[in-house]
């Protein structure tokens, strides 16, 4: 029995072979992309074809056969090499899609797969109601636009089974890194679209520098975990109210608790629990509210939700040099934690960089079971809470201009912190 499996384990092990092709894309600086896919087996050329617009007119724009290749690429140890071409010329606001093809010496298509890429403006900075919905096409199209230079995770998964996702901007292989996180609170939805719009303006400025050196340059050293959505079916809740959850369970407790009447200003998750009042430091159940609430109700336990757990697990994962938290609304910074002097410096080092480019002020002593006061108290990561818009609570979409000035460099002027 034991001869037999060994005959069998055996020959599958050195037929090893790669016959899939997944290719990628990444645009390059002006009108050109990058085509990549990696090796396959027994291929002796290897075909790019783009169309525009639709999937019908593709047209061969480069062709790479074994020379070009080499001999060496076929060696196991190597068998996913990948190969690349770049090709323009492309224009904006156009759709593109793309098919490589490996053909055997004979000509005949062994392997093939295609992908798309729009060449315009992916985010949207008009739209009020940023939704869970347009992030997860954003992150898509991004993904599918810059293939190199972002990786996407999934790291947890809400209670009504929307996906909380971390992009990694830059080399997600670096030795250092800081973690972005977003709409926490679920009312302060206007942080997603600021994080996810930041992202795609240094993606589509790769090349182009910043105090001095390129973006390409200070992500490749300290990538960046944007969590654009920590808490997605909140941000559903106040912009759809009680119908956009799916659960049929939930939405007959959610109709129930504290703030049913008025779901716009909701701020907790579809378990009525407020993420940014859940964590372990000066944690304390608050009997009160223990049905759950639009707000304030941090649960029973800390760390209990599948969110604050994600972020939990995040942060144990890729232990940051620093982590901001983005809040709406007041124009100010949270970064006085009460910590020891040596971890307080340290905090407003980083909430002094984010004041200097911003202009929002300081607000005072902070001691709830925030996740920054958490980070900063407990887990002695720098960590500060930057509260962008005005007046009011979801802030309207025509901030969006002052607060994207304000907060701009925000993002690579930290990760250039550490590098
Ligand atoms: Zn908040």
């Amino acid at each position: 029995m034991v001869l037999l499996l060994l005959m069998l384990l055996v020959p599958c092990k050195i037929s090893f072979a790669v016959t899939d092709l997944t290719v990628e894309t990444t645009k390059q600086p002006k009108d050109r992309v990058e085509v990549a896919w990696n090796v396959v087996d027994g291929a002796t050329q290897y075909q790019v074809l783009m169309s525009e617009g639709n999937k019908d007119n593709y047209k061969v724009k480069a062709t790479l056969s074994s020379e070009n290749v080499g001999a060496n690429a076929y060696a196991e140890e190597i068998a996913m090499e990948r190969l690349s071409a770049t090709i323009g010329s492309i224009s904006k606001k156009k759709q593109y899609y793309f098919l490589v093809q490996a053909l055997s010496a004979d000509g005949a298509v062994i392997a093939q797969d295609t992908t798309d890429l729009y060449n315009g403006d992916i985010v949207s900075t008009t739209k009020q109601k940023y939704s869970y919905a347009d992030m997860k096409k954003d992150i898509k199209q991004l993904e599918k636009k810059y293939a190199d230079y972002i990786e996407v995770n999934i790291i947890g998964t809400t209670v009504d089974k929307r996906n909380i996702y971390d992009v990694i901007l830059g080399n997600p292989n670096a030795e250092k890194c800081v973690v972005f996180q977003a709409s926490i609170h679920a009312r302060e939805y206007m942080t997603s679209q600021l994080v996810m719009e930041q992202m795609e303006y240094y993606l589509d400025n790769y090349n182009k520098k910043y105090d001095g050196k390129t973006y390409k340059k200070i992500f490749d050293e300290v990538c960046v975990h944007v969590v654009a959505m920590s808490n997605p079916d909140g941000v559903t809740i106040s912009q759809q109210g009680f119908g956009g959850i799916r659960s049929t369970v939930l939405r007959k407790k959610l109709k129930k608790m504290r703030g049913a009447n008025n779901t716009t200003v909701w701020k907790a998750n579809a378990r009525g629990v407020d993420l940014n009042r859940q964590f372990n430091y000066r944690f304390k159940y608050v009997k009160k509210w223990k049905k759950g609430s639009y707000a304030m109700y941090g649960g029973r336990n800390p760390v209990s939700e599948n969110e604050s757990k994600s972020l939990v697990k995040l942060v144990n994962d890729v232990n940051p040099k620093a982590v901001v938290n983005y809040h709406a609304m007041g124009n100010v910074i949270y970064c006085n934690y009460g910590a020891s002097k040596k971890m307080q410096k340290k905090v407003y080092q980083l909430s002094g960089e984010i004041r200097s480019l911003t202009g929002y002020s300081y607000m005072g002593l902070d001691q709830t079971p925030g996740f920054a006061n958490w980070l900063v108290c407990k887990k002695g990561i720098p960590s500060c809470t930057v509260e962008i818009g005005m007046h009011t609570t979801p802030v309207p979409i025509s901030q969006f201009k002052t607060v994207w000035k304000q907060n701009k460099n925000v993002m690579v002027a930290v990760a250039k912190m550490y590098d």
